[in-house]
């Protein structure tokens, strides 16, 4: 989920880089340092 331009956990909520800074991010995945869970990221509108 995305909030106040930074990408964050869907599970904890936890910020996890700001949206936008790497725009090659995209259908990758992504292990969250708060709950260690594995999200999936996909920033195609
Ligand atoms: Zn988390």
């Amino acid at each position: 989920m995305i909030k106040d331009g930074w990408y964050c956990c869907p599970h904890c909520g936890k910020k996890l880089f700001k949206v936008g800074t790497d725009p090659h991010a995209k259908n990758c995945y992504f292990k969250c340092k708060g709950c260690k869970k594995v999200i999936a990221l996909n920033f195609e509108q």
